[in-house]
């Protein structure tokens, strides 16, 4: 099966009947890009940066940054490579980050809560990504969102670091799209506000099923009563595609059940626009989607 798969590369993703899906993938570190390149990722769909933030004893600098990310959009050349912002807190803890230790950490401070009450942190991470942006197809995207306000403060910080850096003789890439991750229940009822701010949507089921199903994502002990294809789950996905193309985004899905191909139908049917799973499971999805016949 696995020599199988080994020919699929070079082809398209598209159905027995003509649909086609972009396929991309998930990376943790710029060392993954060989793995991306060699599985013929038409993308990357989740760079989590926070690699950048966890394998340092202090923040790393905007120069740091910079040569990760402009290596990450170079090696890609022209592919997309969407970069998620900082998503320290919860499950992934730095030290020199000095967060208090809480009750409820996938509840509390993270993510993007850090990012617009610390934009020092913020807009150094921002900077160096579109002084990144002229070397590749860059989109950017926001963790944890809940509320239209934060998108906008968000963009908000874009604009003004974009600005600054003009001012600085600095180039800044005019393509760069803007989006964010569905992956709070609020995101995705209110995803047809959202979509009308952003470029796109990018689900992040791992945290979408961890906060629908009030399943803690790190705790084994209740695997069972996490079905990852709830039903709830599932309408929220259809929801955030039905919103985003009505208002002009398109959406894709980055967590794990981006993957589960037993849905690969299904997420085709509601009109999903890529999926970005893991280097290794590029070539299984592109597999199940050939399989598909949709006019069935
Ligand atoms: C998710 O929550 O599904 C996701 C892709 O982000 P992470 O797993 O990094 O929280
Ligand atoms: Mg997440």
């Amino acid at each position: 099966k696995k020599r199988l798969l080994q020919t699929l590369k070079g082809k398209e993703n598209v159905t027995k009947d003509g649909k086609k899906i972009n396929i991309y993938a998930n990376i943790g570190s710029v060392d993954n890009i060989g793995a991306v390149l060699l599985n013929d990722a038409g993308g990357i769909g989740l760079f989590r940066s926070e690699f950048l933030y966890l394998e340092n004893s202090d923040f790393p600098t905007e120069e740091q940054q910079f040569h990760a990310y402009k290596r990450v959009l170079e090696s890609m050349a022209g592919k997309k490579v969407i970069i998620r912002t900082l998503d320290i807190g919860a499950d992934k803890q730095v030290d020199y980050f000095g967060l208090k230790k809480e009750e409820n950490p996938a509840l509390g401070y993270r993510a993007i809560r850090i990012c617009l009450t610390r934009p020092e942190i913020f807009k150094t991470q921002l900077r160096a990504l579109f002084r990144a942006s002229v070397y590749g197809n860059l989109g950017i995207m926001f963790p944890m969102i809940t509320s239209v306000s934060e998108v906008e403060k968000a963009l908000a910080m874009c604009g003004e670091v974009k600005a600054e850096l003009k001012e600085q003789g600095i180039t800044v890439s005019d393509s760069v799209e803007l989006g964010i991750m569905i992956e709070t229940p609020a995101a995705a009822i209110i995803s047809d506000k959202l979509a009308k701010l952003v470029d796109f949507f990018s689900v992040g089921t791992n945290d979408l099923t961890q906060y629908t199903l009030a399943c803690d994502r790190q705790n084994p002990d209740i695997e069972q009563f996490c079905d990852t294809h709830h039903e709830a789950i599932l309408r929220l996905i259809e929801m955030s595609a039905e919103n985003a193309h009505k208002n002009g985004a398109w959406i894709g899905i980055c967590g794990e059940l981006a993957a589960d191909t037993t849905l690969t139908e299904t997420f085709l049917r509601m009109g999903i626009d890529e999926l970005s799973v893991s280097p290794t499971f590029v070539l299984k999805v592109r597999d199940a989607v050939r399989n598909i016949d949709l006019s069935k």
